[in-house]
Formats: C-alpha cells, sequence, structure tokens
C-alpha cells in the first residue's frame, strides 16, 4: 500500500531518490519466512521505513543527494541499515536530503528539491527533509534521518510530525557519511509519539564499530512513550528562545503547548542560558571545520565521480576538476570556511574560541538540569518557508536552527512534536522538548503526554 501511495503521490512531493519495488516486496516476503519459521523479530517487523540517503545500504544507491556519489553502490550496510533489517522492518527507498545534509530546506540536494505536502509551495525542511516529506504524505510509516543541528526536528516540526535526536553516541554513526563527525546522530521519524521511540530502540545501541558510540543500555524510550504521565516533572522554559525572528503564531501555539503542559500536572519554570545565543556561531565554525576534514575524502580516486581522466592530467588536477564539478555551492562554502577557521594562524581566534563557547553551552545544560528534568522551547522559529526565499541568504537559512544546535553542541537528546497550527498561515508548529545525555526516555515522556 506504501509502494502504491508512492507512486501515486511521489511525483509530486519527490520525497525518494531511489525506490525499488521489487527490492523491497522482496525483503517484506524474507520478513514473512523469519516469522514463519518462528522468528521473533520484535514489534515492527514488517513495517516499511523510508531510509535517508546518507546511510549506506548493500541493495541500493548511497549518494547523501550528492553528484560526487552518483551510482555508488556502498559495499556494507550501515549500523542503522543493518539493525533496521535485522528487526525486520522494510526498506522502501533511499530519501532526498540536502547533499551532505548541509542545509535547511533539502533545497541543496544535486537532485532538486523535496516539497512539503501540507503545501507544495514550500519546504519540508531539511536536512532529513526527503524523510519528513514521505511520512507526512503517508508514503511510508516511519523514517529514519540524521541530526547535526537540526536535521531531524526542524522538517519534523514543519511536517507536522514528531522527531528525535538522541544523545550523541546513542546510535552509531558507523556508514552513516560524516558531515560533522561530533554532532551527527541518527534518529527517528513517525507520526506519533510511540511509533517514533519503537524506532529509536530499534536501531540505537551500542556499536564496536563506531568509537564514540556509547556502551551503555537504549534509554526505556518506549516504557516511557507508554507512560505519557509528566505529574511532578519540572519542565524549564528556555527564556533566550523568543523575540525578534520568531513568527508570533509559532510563539503562540509554543506558549499554549506549555500551559497544556502545566495543566497536565507539571511544575513550570523560566529558565535562562545566556549562552544559547552564541550557539549558532559556534556551530557555522565547528561543522564546516569537520565537514572540510570529512569531506578530503571524495577525491575522484576512491568513490563515485571521476572526471577529466585523459592521461594528461596529474592526479592533483583531476581531484580538483572532480571536486569543482561534484560538490555544491553550499557544500563547496562550508568546506571554504572551514578549511579557513582550520588554518595556522586563524585556529585558535576561530575554532578554539568555538570550542570553548561549546563548553558554555554544555555548562548551560548542566546547570538549567540541576532545577528541572528537561527544558522545552519551540522547534524552529517559524513553519515552513517558501520555496526559494532563502535560497541566496545563508544567514537568513541558517536561522532556522537556532533552537535546536545547543542540544547538538552539548550531545544532549532532544524530541519535537506536533503542537498546532500556526493561525496566520494553517502549517504545523512544532514544541521541542530537551533533555540531558542519556534521559531520552524523558523527552518521549513528556511528548507522549503532550500529544
Ligand atoms: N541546517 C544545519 C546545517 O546546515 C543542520 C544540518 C543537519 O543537522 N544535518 O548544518
Amino acid at each position: 500500500a506504501f509502494l502504491d501511495r508512492a507512486a501515486e503521490v511521489d511525483g509530486d512531493i519527490s520525497a525518494f531518490l531511489h525506490i525499488d519495488r521489487e527490492t523491497a516486496l522482496a525483503q517484506a516476503r524474507s520478513v514473512d519466512t523469519r516469522l514463519a519459521s518462528g522468528a521473533d523479530l520484535g514489534p515492527l517487523a514488517g513495517v516499511p521505513v523510508a531510509h535517508k540517503d546518507v546511510f549506506t545500504t548493500v541493495d541500493m544507491p548511497t549518494t547523501a543527494a550528492s553528484k560526487i556519489l552518483e551510482g555508488w553502490r556502498p559495499p556494507y550496510d550501515a549500523t542503522v541499515t543493518a539493525r533496521l533489517r535485522e528487526a525486520g522492518l522494510v526498506i522502501l527507498g533511499k530519501t532526498n536530503m540536502d547533499e551532505f545534509a548541509m542545509g535547511s530546506s533539502t533545497e541543496n540536494s544535486a537532485y532538486g528539491v523535496t516539497r512539503n505536502p501540507w503545501d507544495l509551495a514550500r519546504i519540508p525542511g531539511g536536512s532529513s527533509g526527503g524523510s519528513s516529506a514521505a511520512v507526512a504524505a503517508f508514503e511510508a510509516p516511519l523514517a529514519t534521518g540524521t541530526d547535526t543541528g537540526g536535521s531531524i526536528r526542524q522538517p519534523a516540526a514543519v511536517c507536522g510530525l514528531v522527531g528525535a535526536k538522541p544523545t550523541y553516541g546513542g546510535s552509531s554513526r558507523y556508514g552513516l557519511i560524516a558531515f560533522a563527525s561530533s554532532l551527527d546522530t541518527p534518529g527517528p521519524f513517525a507520526r506519533n509519539v510511540l511509533d517514533a521511540a519503537l524506532l529509536h530502540e530499534a536501531f540505537s545501541g551500542h556499536d564496536p564499530h563506531d568509537s564514540t558510540s556509547i556502551d551503555a543500555p537504549v534509554p526505556p524510550v518506549v516504557e516511557a512513550a507508554k507512560r505519557a504521565d509528566i505529574e511532578g516533572m519540572r519542565i524549564g522554559v528556555v527564556k533566550e528562545f523568543a523575540g525578534e525572528g520568531y513568527q508570533p503564531g509559532v510563539l503562540q501555539r509554543f506558549h499554549e503547548a506549555v500551559e497544556t503542559l502545566e495543566s497536565l500536572g507539571a511544575k513550570v519554570v523560566e529558565v535562562s542560558c545566556p549562552s544559547f545565543d552564541t550557539a549558532l556561531a559556534a556551530y557555522y565554525l565547528i561543522a564546516p571545520s569537520e565537514c572540510s576534514s570529512n569531506l578530503a575524502r571524495f577525491d575522484a580516486m576512491r568513490y563515485g565521480l571521476r572526471v577529466e581522466d585523459d592521461g594528461t592530467r596529474s592526479a592533483e588536477e583531476v581531484m580538483s576538476l572532480t571536486r569543482a564539478k561534484g560538490f555544491g555551492p553550499e557544500v563547496k562554502r562550508r568546506i571554504m570556511l572551514g578549511t579557513y577557521a582550520l588554518s595556522s594562524g586563524y585556529y585558535d581566534a576561530y575554532y578554539g574560541s568555538a570550542q570553548q563557547v561549546r563548553t558554555l553551552i554544555k555548562r548551560d545544560f548542566e546547570a538549567a538540569f540541576k532545577d528541572v528534568d528537561v527544558l522545552v522551547s519551540p522547534t524552529a522559529p517559524t513553519t515552513a518557508f517558501p520555496i526559494g526565499e532563502r535560497a541566496d541568504d545563508p544567514m537568513a537559512m541558517y536561522l532556522a536552527d537556532l533552537c535546536t544546535i545547543p542540544t547538538n553542541l552539548a550531545g544532549n537528546a532532544a524530541l519535537s512534536v506536533p503542537c498546532g497550527l500556526a493561525p496566520e498561515d494553517g502549517l504545523p508548529v512544532g514544541l521541542q522538548i530537551m533533555a540531558p545525555a542519556l534521559a531520552d526516555d524523558r523527552t518521549y515522556r513528556v511528548g507522549a503526554a503532550f500529544e
């Protein structure tokens, strides 16, 4: 049914980069066989999932929405991919995204834009916009994403879905094409909190293939999503996430959400996290720095595209021509920014300072979590904006991540749940719930009580 639905609507939405009916149906049949032979695959056996094209998959191409990886077939499955298969989920196809996960609108894909099912003239969020659009358009009940600065929570918010950014190291980066390794976190999209928790649990947990994977049990997110009671929980409203740049209807729905939490028995207080105002600036030094280093591997020799290799050019020329042709403008901007910030002479002023700011943000969270169990804010300052509106203005685009970035810099857990439609445009608004590292279950407990 989901394959039929995708065949019917994906021409308008463009959520998928690759969809393969036969491969999907073969997976479904093999799940049937495993179940028939008595295998206990868990609650998601046979459930279809749309998979972000940043995770390697042996049976489908993997491009990270870049021309530089066009046609590349990975020789191995990412850990997230392998765990989806083990749990009997059926991978329908690979979803569109901003190239190498750099963006907030899915307009930076080398393979065209994805449209928001709520309004086809608007962005579905990004970078995991193909995943959010696929679930919002009923092309899949579940989807995977990655969140480096907000790329699951913001698309979930603007498409009216639930999206989680697990604790950093709680879900494996093995086989996830790297953007900013100290921030990248795989996580789930779903239509409700319990479904998101089930998917979260299915692919998370310790992975010896990822050196930053946490060797601890997965937080009890499913149990928390079922509990859905927040009597006596202490909830902090982050004071800094309001004011200029916030759409009035977003703030209105957010304040109503806070009142709802209070009426459910939570104790709400205002909390100040003064360093959060500098998070965006620090992120846009740290993430490009790591990107410039990670993307050095695309050298025209090892993967994908190789241009102008006619025997007359040096390896260096082929490499440079291939990177010029294979990377899109936003990726080049990040590589240049990062290379500059890491250069000797500038390192301390830029990268070094950004790392100090990162520590201050961690301390703000630590101080806040002494007094409250979770923090809440709007997930994004605005609802889905029109396609093209911010395409030529990187600063305006970067502001979409204002509320989500501090969590990535600190390595904490956060969840976005729908909190109604903005009165001025009738588009979905997201409520962000943030918790300390390894306390992901708290975000699900509050999210489930709220929804
Ligand atoms: N929009 C942010 C960026 O462009 C975050 C991206 C992400 O989380 N992958 O870097």
